[in-house]
């Protein structure tokens, strides 16, 4: 098993961070003071624990009322800067190495700001933290399923402008159903003519069609937890006896999954982290990795569910450097730059902690 010492050491990589889901209870409390908003609570370890009862719950209500007074939060450019920095920040103080966050830049023109407004301040504000921390970054704009598929297109045009300063990715987030992605077929197929990257939350709260959608018709890269491709396969005993065609297409084609234990488990999307597919894609090299989903409401963090899964399915050093790298093969910078990433950073670092301790 991994200690903690060396988790929160160990360079980690975080493809699937959402700004407005981790923010600090500190930030939040002086925000609403500033802004005269009610608070559940002004106490900010108190104030962090009403965030994740959502997730521990599993009520969906409070799960978005918690998202709503953060995005409430988020209405001026002061605000979105610093949250922006400080996410790179406490990523910086956790391993992190290099992390694409995303957000969803409509949920933040409430009070007048453009979404390119938006934009710019959050760049301004990650360009900022890494300044202070060396932490690399890319920042992804999310479209939401329920909103209009105009508001869709014009997310991916401002993705794709922003594209030379520090955006890398377009993804889709909010509920599946009822809402299939490809009703936003006109994002999608803009992104793709501009040689761009996808990402789609898919096949979470729905199954495998929605999991197939995204990547045949929509043209996804990767997808955002993925944890019902398993009702693709026959699995026994933790083994994989049988693959479906798309199984088998997201394993041969090397698509990455993004997934999120504490998240998946507070949705309910899986039942337990004994239950969660993670350790049968790992162990049948699947091209996945860990990843945080929304640090404040699961109460979380990379080294944390690190920990988790080290405990749980009995990883090792080997394991967490591996996926590591299956991260940082999967982000959407350029090849050169995870290449460097990879061998200049994520490599020497683990080399030097098996080192350092004794581990082969
Ligand atoms: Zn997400």
């Amino acid at each position: 098993m991994l200690s903690e010492e060396i988790i929160r050491k160990a360079p980690k990589v975080e493809l699937h961070e959402h700004l407005d889901g981790s923010v600090r209870p500190e930030t939040v409390i002086e925000l609403a003071m500033k802004k005269g908003m009610a608070l559940p609570s002004y106490d900010p370890e108190e104030l962090a624990k009403w965030f994740s009862k959502g997730s521990e719950e599993k009520s969906l209500s409070l799960y978005l009322q918690s998202f709503s007074i953060t995005t409430a939060l988020m209405q001026d450019k002061e605000s979105l800067r610093r949250i922006a920095r400080e996410e790179i920040e406490d990523l910086a103080e956790d391993g992190v190495v290099y992390a694409e966050i995303r957000f969803a830049p409509i949920l933040h023109t409430k009070e007048g700001l453009s979404m390119d407004e938006v934009v710019t301040a959050v760049i301004e504000g990650m360009q900022e933290g890494r300044k202070k921390t060396g932490v690399e970054f890319g920042l992804i704009l999310s479209a939401m399923r329920d909103q209009s598929p105009e508001i869709s297109l014009r997310t991916a045009e401002l993705a794709v402008a922003f594209s030379e300063r520090g955006v890398v990715g377009f993804d889709l987030a909010g509920d599946e159903s009822g809402n299939p992605a490809k009703k936003h077929i006109k994002a999608f197929e803009f992104i793709r003519a501009q040689n761009f990257n996808i990402t789609i939350h898919a096949g979470e709260a729905f199954g495998l069609e929605s999991i197939w959608q995204a990547i045949q018709i929509c043209g996804a890269h990767r997808i955002g937890h993925g944890t019902r491709l398993t009702e693709d396969m026959t699995i026994k005993d933790g083994k994989i006896m049988k693959m479906g065609s798309l199984a088998h297409f997201v394993l041969d084609k090397r698509i990455p999954l993004e997934m999120c234990l504490t998240s998946n488990v507070g949705t309910g999307a899986s039942k337990s982290y004994k239950d969660h597919p993670f350790p049968i894609f790992f162990r049948n090299h699947f091209r996945v990795f860990l990843s945080t989903d929304n640090r404040l409401m699961s109460g979380t963090s990379l080294s944390k569910e690190f920990m988790i899964a080290s405990m749980e399915y009995g990883l090792d050093i080997r394991d967490m450097e591996k996926i590591t790298l299956n991260a940082m093969k999967s982000a959407f910078i350029h090849h050169e730059k995870r290449l460097r990433l990879i061998y200049d950073v994520i490599k020497r670092r683990y080399a030097e902690i098996r080192d350092e301790y004794g581990l082969s």
